[in-house]
């Protein structure tokens, strides 16, 4: 039987998990439906991603409006994908804070990654009439932003170098030892890397997330992870998850084989370990596809538009 598209044929509702990870600092994880967190400062909110839609924030805003009605004043988009900045609208924020290079891309390629995301994953917008348009930053940095929190506190805001997309920043809670991650360390998901730079990633930057020594993380996807080991664990299985998908798609590359190949041999090494994680199968098509144009020199990211994920989809998954 043909795979269904994508996530298109995922239509089950997942539960979802409020944690308070330390005084005023927040997470909602989904069992690999993509997190959100907040941390309160003394008198307003700063809040990391904002989901599909805004109806779709509402409800993680629901939760946190147990905890607190302190307004949001920043609201922080770990990079420039759809399902994770398009819900922007519901948080009132005074400021949208990204890296630089999430500027750029979303004014490059912002409506073809919401077609994209919309076809690949149309469970995660809910009501997408809800939202108003592009979610633009108003305020964008290139290597540190530091958020005093009152008192001793802040939140630093890093860039630890190219990895899921080219501007990928975390978020880091020096006295808690909390670090929100995104997109560039999952806990039992499988890695997006249709947009990245893998040789980056599994180096320098991965090693850059790992200096922190956080004693909990927050991926992009997946349950929070608790404690240095789990959070070591996280990292590396992570890195291992892109040392296979460019051990197998550099093999088949360098001896001058097919991409179909190459996607074969990648699907083979990751899926006895990572296949029933969620997103594997809906994923490898776009990373095999995106590796291998990096060993062929394109350097910036092909754009992803509902078209060419069909194709690709249709050569490899579809074969
Ligand atoms: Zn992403």
């Amino acid at each position: 039987m043909a795979k269904a598209f994508a996530s298109s044929g995922d239509l089950e509702t997942k539960a979802e998990t409020f944690v308070e990870l330390a005084g005023g600092v927040y997470a909602l994880t989904a069992e690999g439906d993509p997190n959100v967190g907040a941390v309160e400062a003394d008198d307003f909110l700063v809040c990391f991603e904002a989901r599909a839609t805004p109806v779709a924030a509402r409800r993680w805003l629901d939760r946190l409006r147990e905890r607190t009605g302190k307004p949001v004043r920043y609201l922080v988009l770990s990079h420039y994908h759809a399902v994770r900045v398009l819900g922007a609208s519901a948080f009132d924020a005074a400021e949208i804070i990204t890296h630089e290079q999430t500027r750029r891309l979303i004014a490059e390629r912002g409506q073809a990654d919401w077609d994209s995301e919309f076809g690949r994953m149309p469970r995660l917008f809910e009501e997408p009439e809800s939202i108003p348009g592009l979610t633009h930053p108003t305020l964008t940095f290139s290597d540190r932003l530091v958020i005093p929190l009152g008192g001793e506190r802040e939140l630093v805001l890093q860039h630890c170098g190219r990895g899921h997309t080219a501007g990928d920043i975390v978020a880091w809670l020096p006295q808690e030892k909390i670090l929100f991650a995104g997109d560039l360390v999952e806990a039992q998901a499988a890695l997006y890397t249709g947009d990245a730079f893998h040789d980056d990633w599994a180096s320098s930057t991965l090693d850059n997330v790992a200096a922190f020594g956080a004693t909990r993380l927050v991926g992009g996807r997946g349950a929070v992870a608790e404690g240095a080991d789990a959070v070591r664990a996280a990292i590396a299985q992570s890195r291992h998850f892109l040392d296979e998908l460019r051990r197998t798609v550099g093999e088949v590359h360098g001896k001058r084989g097919t991409l179909a190949e190459a996607f074969g041999k990648a699907h083979d090494a990751l899926a006895p370990e990572f296949g029933g994680w969620p997103i594997f199968e809906h994923c490898l098509p776009f990373n095999v596809q995106r590796y291998w144009d990096e060993l062929d020199g394109t350097d910036w990211p092909r754009i992803w538009t509902a078209e060419r994920d069909r194709e690709v989809w249709a050569a490899l998954q579809g074969a």
